[in-house]
């Protein structure tokens, strides 16, 4: 299971070359990486999210507060990174791969609930991982940006922050697995 989610969240050299950037590029996201990471972290930073999205979700009044400049103020590199441009963090690195903090986890981008932590499970992956989203607060879009391997994205549907992936190995009851970043989320402990 480590190695499966390690390889999707990392071999992603190509990029969609038909889908123009709508987002200002970072300089660098990641400057430090190794030079295979610099071409994955690229290529994902070349692939970035819809725009932030107009009319087709329940909280249009955080758009307000939610531009692209307020969020590159408001989050940190590695946030708007992962949350506006599709990327992921390395794994074992997030501030929540190993918590067992009981609390909500909230988008770190509209404080939308996301995930109960009573439904995170240790995936073994070295990303916060849940067999269930909080409601219909999650939504899920098909990603294509590894030629032959389709994934399914997990996205928060209410401002469509990028939040990892969604896989059909999980634990009961759901058999689902959403491989979330840490840096997309906000624990609120309870
Ligand atoms: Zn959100």
């Amino acid at each position: 299971m480590a190695i499966r989610c390690y390889a999707a969240a990392t071999v992603v050299i190509c990029s969609r070359p038909d889908l123009s950037s709508n987002l200002p590029a970072l300089p660098s996201a990641r400057p430090r990486r190794s030079s295979y990471r610099r071409a994955a972290v690229r290529a994902m930073g070349a692939t970035p999210s819809s725009p932030l999205p107009s009319g087709q979700a329940p909280a249009k009044a955080d758009k307000a507060s939610m531009s692209d400049e307020d969020l590159k103020e408001r989050l940190t590199k590695e946030q708007y990174y992962v949350t506006r441009q599709k990327g992921t963090e390395r794994a074992f690195t997030g501030e929540y791969w190993n918590t067992k903090t009981p609390g909500i986890y909230h988008c770190i981008c509209c404080d939308t609930p996301l995930f109960e932590s009573s439904t995170k499970f240790d995936s073994g992956t070295g990303w916060p991982s849940y067999y269930r989203p909080v409601g219909d607060n999650v939504k899920n879009k098909l990603d294509m940006s590894i030629i032959f391997m389709p994934r399914t994205e997990a996205l928060c549907a209410v401002c469509d922050a990028h939040l990892g992936h969604v896989f059909d190995d999980g634990p009961p009851p759901t058999g689902k697995r959403y491989c979330i970043n840490s840096a997309s989320l906000k624990l609120k402990p309870q």
